[in-house]
């Protein structure tokens, strides 16, 4: 079997319509991407995995949050971003490229001119600014946000004060995300719009360790649950010295790319930090009551952090394969069927048997699964159409199935084959994705 690479699924991301090169047409946009109709099938199986996920918690409350992606100068210089959300930035002055100092060798020279003249080391700072309205003192400058959860702590207030939620809890935010990378690279890996689902859990401190260990616990089954396969994920905890200064814990939870082991998703007990800073800043108090001891405390957070596209990736590399079935190479993506764009493909083994397959297939469409019809080409062309878009089971309708109603079933994993009755059909499909 050969082994997957970049190249290759960046080539069957385009071909087959999954993500395509933003504004390509007028060049590309470098580390920005578009998401084709196959592509966002992924997209929404993956979100809706994880707030089932999120909110199947036995814990405590999980409430869902929609935030804003523009935010004041003052919500982002309270978070510590306008002063510490930086990477070391160094140019070659001989060609003018420019490099993450820590991706590259400075002792080195330039890999793209071959000379060496470096820059000294600059701190560029990743957020996205802009103005609001004409103005443009500083009252007027906003942010794009680099990450979604300062949203959730500057709103604790009308979060508690409108959902009469206890101790521990959480509020779980799916949406997009930027950062001024300096070297956007691996394609969906490092982006500069991207789009993230996180979680803060809002605990009281004694518990918060113990909450940090949870939900390590439930990424990891979150991963076996979408299909990853167990031996590409292990978790990486950070060493004092790697953690931001305020986190009492962070785990990665780390991939097996062919790049290298990169983090997926991380996982810190941040302590009361968040809460404490935009409380210091805004002079708004962001305490919670607790009716038990008659005390105000400030919750502590243990969040959870994950990119949708970076997943989006990392679903792709474990499940592209490249095999041979009957004698001719393939390329399927062993997606689990619950992650799988399309569930199902329908085949008429002729043009002449196209009227009751597309019966068939409007009718599953009516019902709300995704499905497609494909009448065009032989049935092994048809077959490695699937193969390659993940599809987990083919249906073909013939000759036999005007006389016995029923259809043969493809397994694309296995590639066995057996009749099934037509009545059948939809409650297999329903089965797949349980
Ligand atoms: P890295 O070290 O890989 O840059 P980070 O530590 O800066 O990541 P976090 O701030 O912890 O990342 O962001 C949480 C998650 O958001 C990451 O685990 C990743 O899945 C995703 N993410 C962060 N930056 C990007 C990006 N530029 N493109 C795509 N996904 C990203």
């Amino acid at each position: 079997m050969n082994p997957v690479t970049l190249e290759k699924l960046v080539a069957l991301c385009k071909r087959r319509g999954f993500v395509y090169q933003s504004a390509d047409i007028y060049g590309g946009l470098n580390g920005v991407y578009d998401f084709g109709h196959l592509g966002t099938l992924l997209k929404q199986n993956i979100t809706s995995s994880w707030r089932q996920a999120m909110t199947r918690t036995d814990r405590g409350d999980m409430l869902l949050f929609d935030g804003s992606i523009l935010g004041p100068h003052a919500v982002w210089e309270a978070s510590g971003h306008v002063q510490g959300f930086h990477d070391p930035m160094v140019d070659c002055l001989a060609c003018k490229h420019r490099y993450r100092a820590d991706d590259i060798d400075l002792e080195k020279a330039c890999p793209h001119c071959g000379k060496k003249e470096w820059t000294d080391i600059r701190e560029f700072n990743m957020m996205f600014q802009t103005n609001l309205g004409a103005a443009t003192d500083k009252s007027a400058i906003a942010y794009l946000r680099p990450e979604t959860a300062q949203s959730i702590y500057i709103n604790f207030k009308n979060i508690i004060s409108t959902n009469r939620v206890k101790l521990p809890f959480g509020v779980a935010q799916i949406g997009k995300a930027f950062r001024n990378e300096i070297t956007p690279k691996q394609f969906l890996f490092r982006m500069r719009e991207f789009e993230q689902m996180e979680m803060e859990w809002f605990c009281k401190p004694e518990t918060a360790a113990q909450d940090f260990e949870y939900w390590v616990e439930q990424r990891i089954a979150f991963f076996a649950h979408v299909g990853i396969k167990k031996e590409n994920i292990r978790q990486y905890e950070q060493k004092p010295h790697e953690r931001a200064h305020y986190a009492q814990r962070t785990i990665d939870i780390e991939y097996n790319f062919p790049f290298g082991w990169k983090e997926l998703e991380g996982i810190a007990n941040r302590g009361n930090y968040d809460l404490s800073q935009h409380t210091k800043f805004s002079g708004k108090e962001l305490g919670y009551f607790d009716e038990a001891t008659n005390q105000t405390i400030i919750p502590h957070v243990v969040e959870t952090s994950i990119g949708i596209d970076r997943l989006f990736l990392t679903l792709l590399f474990d499940a592209y394969t490249e095999d041979v079935v009957e004698n001719e190479e393939r390329i399927v993506l062993k997606l689990h069927p619950r992650m799988a764009p399309i569930k199902a493909a329908l085949f008429p083994l002729t043009k002449k048997l196209s009227e009751p397959v597309e019966k068939l297939y409007k009718d599953l469409k009516r019902k709300g699964y995704s499905v497609q019809f494909d009448e065009t080409g032989s049935i092994g062309k048809r077959y490695r159409r699937q193969d390659e878009i993940g599809t987990p089971a083919c249906f073909t309708y013939d000759f036999e199935s005007e006389k016995d109603s029923s259809m043969t079933v493809r397994n694309r994993d296995t590639t066995f084959q057996e009749r099934i009755s037509i009545d059948q059909i939809e409650t297999y499909i329903k089965n797949l994705t349980q």
